[in-house]
């Protein structure tokens, strides 16, 4: 079993005296400022001038362009949008950086599909938590935390990963467990993931039964409760007690059905295209066709999302949560907060 490490595995004297630089301030970028901060460490957040830049400055932080900051720092932890990493770090972070500095991500697609390369004299690492940002945040002032992955991919001064591991400690991620990845693990399952199974995944299978059934004659009020409100009860289950404890609470007759039913959906078949989108994640086929679409101004994922945004389950879905504000959370107000 994978070794996991807690707060009491590790030294923070390593990161103590070091400067911190936090590059971007949404999502994960307030999370880690914020606990980092609240852990004693001298944090300066670098950004453009925009509306993180005035939240992070309400929230008390000496905010510089991320030039500056990354110049200041002896650590700098890159939480931009991936897609705009490579460029952010060619124009005002790579000249920055001096022997000896850290250069950390939070997800490892830039450095493990080479849209970044680092010289040679820093220490490269990454920190992922598992969770939305706002829950690294909302977890740590309640005194508890968000798991999270580390992992080495240039360890130039020795110490990259004592580093990687102070700074896990830092955001409050040891205090829920934090597990050694390599960035081409972390990369290709937290592809894998999105695509095959927590968003592809779920999403082509909530619209084929909802198409199923509407197809078939039901009304739509009725297949969208079936096939997407109900989710969240299932999901809730499982992620409290895996499969077993959600068919615990499940009537007989639907766990009957779960045995007889799931394997007709999700077959070999769907396995073997399992298997190839994994390929062409591992190739680096994905990632191609990604970074082109993001140079080409992203034709083709503004149409889809239009497409998909129209899609009758949307359209009747809308109506039905108007008339269920329960349903609306804050950790659903903010677009974006979950990246898996
Ligand atoms: P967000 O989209 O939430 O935040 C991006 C931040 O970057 C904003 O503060 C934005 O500021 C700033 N920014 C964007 N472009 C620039 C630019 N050109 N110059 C300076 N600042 C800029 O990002 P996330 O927190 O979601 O993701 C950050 C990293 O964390 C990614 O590598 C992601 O894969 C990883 N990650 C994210 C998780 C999540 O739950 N969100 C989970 C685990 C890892 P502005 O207001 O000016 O646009
Ligand atoms: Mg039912
Ligand atoms: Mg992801």
């Amino acid at each position: 079993m994978a070794k996991v490490l807690y707060e009491k595995d590790i030294q923070d004297a390593v990161l103590k005296n070091k400067k911190i630089a936090v590059i971007g301030y949404g999502s994960q970028g307030h999370a880690h400022a914020m606990n980092l901060r609240d852990s004693g460490y001298d944090v300066v957040v670098g950004l453009r001038q925009g509306k993180s830049q005035q939240k992070a400055e309400e929230d008390g932080f000496n905010v510089l362009s991320v030039a500056e900051a990354s110049n200041q720092a002896d650590v700098v932890m890159v939480l931009l949008p991936d897609e705009m990493q490579p460029k952010v770090y060619e124009e005002s972070i790579k000249d920055n950086l001096e022997q000896g500095n850290a250069l950390v991500f939070a997800h490892g697609f830039n450095i493990h599909f080479t849209q970044i390369v680092p010289p040679a004299n820093v220490d490269v690492f990454l920190v992922a938590p598992k969770g939305p940002g706002h829950l690294v945040r909302r977890t740590f002032e309640e005194g508890a935390g968000v798991p999270a992955l580390y992992g080495v991919h240039q360890d130039y001064t020795g110490e990259a990963t004592a580093v990687a591991l102070a700074y896990s400690k830092g955001i409050g991620a040891a205090r829920a467990g934090v597990l050694e990845t390599s960035f081409q693990e972390e990369t290709e399952t937290d592809l894998f993931g999105e695509q095959a199974v927590l968003c592809g995944g779920v999403t082509s299978l909530i619209k084929a039964g909802f198409e199923t059934l509407t197809d078939a004659g039901y009304q739509p009020e009725v297949a969208y409760f079936e096939c997407l409100h109900e989710m969240k009860l299932i999901v809730d289950l499982l992620y409290e007690g895996g499969l077993e404890n959600m068919r615990y609470s499940i009537s007989d007759t639907a766990q009957w059905g779960d045995f007889v039913s799931g394997q007709r959906v999700v077959d070999d078949q769907t396995k073997e295209r399992m298997k190839s989108i994994l390929d062409d994640i591992q190739t680096g086929s994905f990632a191609k066709g990604w970074i082109l679409e993001n140079q080409a101004g992203r034709p083709q994922f503004n149409a889809i999302n239009r497409r998909e945004n129209s899609h009758p389950i949307e359209t009747v879905g809308r109506e039905l949560r108007e008339l269920m504000p329960f349903v609306k959370q804050p950790i659903n107000a903010k677009k974006k907060d979950v990246n898996v």
